[in-house]
């Protein structure tokens, strides 16, 4: 055909992520109530002896395992738990401590700039705010998130893969993003339990609801449970 004759094409339609529709409170409220009964204090998985090396370990701890920051970080913070320290020990000893650790490079010099920051316009201490939290290197809002949860007890919610994925399942908070997620959590969780939603989420999508075989059938959410992941009738 002529070119010129061509039909305009019409672009695809965009295609749609419908999401479902996020629980009855009462059914949150119950899913929640049976993380807490099974496990009434729940505990990060990242080793810390303080504030300060909580956040070193969770800006090592992007895109890398908690098993593996925590193999790198216990002769490191063994010999440096303060921004002083880990400043004195100097960027290249530093990296030699990570190395083992995805991004190792990057992260090595966001540790030394952020002891250099906190030094510098906190006095050494771990500020208990998002806004100056985030404003140091390498800090983003999930790790702000987390030491604002961990160091500071403030009800926040880090959404990483496990907790995105869980929210996703349960319908506790659907969302197209981590952000969406984030904040229908905000909504979502009952008081009570905010301190520790996070840490629950990610222990249950870390050893029962993975990403790829979920072990429904030892899930204590089962019966609530609609997902189109769920393997169990
Ligand atoms: S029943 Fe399966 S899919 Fe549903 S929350 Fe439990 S482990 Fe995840």
């Amino acid at each position: 055909m002529d070119q010129r004759n061509r039909p305009p094409r019409t672009a695809a339609p965009a295609k749609r992520i419908t999401l479902p529709r996020a629980r009855k409170p009462a059914e949150i409220r119950e899913i929640f109530r049976r993380f807490q009964a099974a496990n009434p204090e729940p505990k990060g998985e990242l080793e810390s002896v303080n504030a300060f090396t909580l956040l070193v370990a969770v800006v090592l701890s992007a895109q890398a395992t908690d098993a593996g920051v925590n193999k790198a970080t216990r002769p490191l913070f063994a010999i440096a738990d303060t921004p002083e320290k880990m400043l004195a020990l100097g960027e290249d000893k530093v990296r030699d401590y990570i190395k083992t650790i995805g991004l190792y490079r990057t992260k090595a010099k966001n540790v030394i700039a952020l002891c250099e920051k906190l030094i510098a316009e906190f006095g050494g201490e771990v500020p208990a705010t998002r806004e100056a939290l985030e404003s140091l290197p390498g800090v983003g809002r999930k790790t702000a998130n987390v030491v604002l949860n961990i160091a500071f007890g403030e009800v926040t919610h880090a959404v990483d893969t496990h907790v995105f994925r869980i929210a996703n399942r349960l319908r506790i908070a659907p969302g197209k993003n981590v952000r969406q997620v984030e904040l229908g959590l905000e909504k979502a969780v009952p008081p009570e339990f905010g301190r520790h939603a996070h840490h629950w989420l990610i222990l249950h999508g870390r050893y029962t609801c993975k990403a790829l075989r979920p072990e429904c059938e030892r899930c204590i959410q089962s019966d609530l449970c609609d997902s189109p992941d769920k393997r169990i009738a």
